[in-house]
């Protein structure tokens, strides 16, 4: 039987490309995809032709690279290895989560409702592509509005992905008032421009660079301080947490962070031990911190998108930003 095959459409998601791909093919489980597409192995191959390199599998079906399509089709730019997307290595998925999208914390309600559509942009595919797709864009965490149309997203459990790799007529759970209205706040706002275009421009992020002049920046706002232990060590103190705790619209930390932040009066504890407070903290290393965390600190003590941008991007003179 000939094995039937489609490029992915523009920004469409990896996962849901490779699960629109097994549907075409009635294969169930993604894992077999390997096992069904062996006689297409490229000679020039550096690694064996099984599911722990899916993605690799699928770039070269593709016609592309694996660093294009990982630059292209993932949410990997935003994630903890983001310095594995343009790797030349081949990148293994049982160590690293290519197809997974990150969350600013794994028990709230955003990470429950992971996968996201806009109903306009779904039905402008359908008109140029004669179906629909879970684009890459929208599924960046803290985002509840389309960027493109500032309408809300309808919201989706992570397995609707495979269900519904061409989810025409699936209606999800739509976020509420505050929480559509919390997205126009000016340091989510700015956060979320920011993140799209690391997703548009992977190439040109620095993100070490980027976090140096943050420390810096918070120690000039006091922010953040050079602290001496009794012992002679110095160590920083940090309170970017606290800066956000106190900033950022309620409604919004209650559905990224934690349901808590609905009680008006709550606000972590500063040694709390709950994961986005201790990510938090790790914005005091460089090095240390995953890139949605850097990126929404930005977004919270820089005051303009076009400042994080050149702090941000090198050269920064090729960023476009988004249009609102
Ligand atoms: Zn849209």
């Amino acid at each position: 039987m000939t094995f039937l095959f489609s490029k992915p459409l523009p920004d469409e998601l990896a996962k849901s490309h490779l699960y629109r791909i097994c549907a075409m093919n009635n294969i169930r489980v993604s894992r077999l995809l390997a096992k069904e597409t062996k006689n297409q192995c490229p000679k020039h191959c550096n690694h064996p032709w099984t599911w722990i390199y899916t993605h690799h599998i699928m770039s070269y079906l593709s016609d592309m690279t694996p660093q294009a399509y990982r630059a292209h089709h993932t949410q990997m730019p935003l994630m903890n290895k983001w310095y594995k997307v343009y790797s030349l290595d081949a990148v293994k998925e049982s160590t690293t989560c290519v197809y997974d999208y990150p969350q600013f914390h794994h028990h709230s309600i955003a990470s429950t409702y992971d996968s996201k559509i806009c109903s306009d942009c779904r039905t402008e595919d359908l008109r140029a592509f004669s179906m629909t797709y879970w684009h890459r864009e929208h599924q960046i965490p803290g985002l509840d509005i389309c960027p493109k149309h500032q309408t809300p997203l309808a919201k989706f459990e992570d397995d609707y992905t495979y269900y519904a790799p061409n989810p025409v007529d699936i209606e999800g759970r739509i976020s509420d008032k505050a929480l559509v209205m919390a997205n126009f706040h000016p340091v989510i706002m700015r956060y979320q421009d920011i993140a799209l275009l690391t997703l548009r421009n992977p190439k040109l992020v620095r993100f070490e660079q980027a976090h140096d002049e943050l420390l810096s920046r918070a120690m000039d706002l006091g922010v953040c301080r050079s602290q001496t232990r009794h012992t002679g060590q110095s160590y920083i103190e940090n309170h970017i947490g606290q800066v956000l705790y106190e900033n950022l619209p309620r409604a919004w930390m209650a559905e990224h962070f934690s349901t808590d932040f609905l009680n008006t009066a709550f606000y972590p504890h500063e040694m709390a031990s709950e994961e986005y407070h201790t990510k938090l903290d790790r914005l005091k290393y460089v090095g240390g911190a995953e890139p949605i965390f850097i990126l929404l600190a930005l977004a919270a003590l820089f005051e303009s998108t076009n400042d994080i941008c050149s702090i941000l991007f090198e050269p920064a003179a090729d960023i476009a930003l988004p249009q609102r």
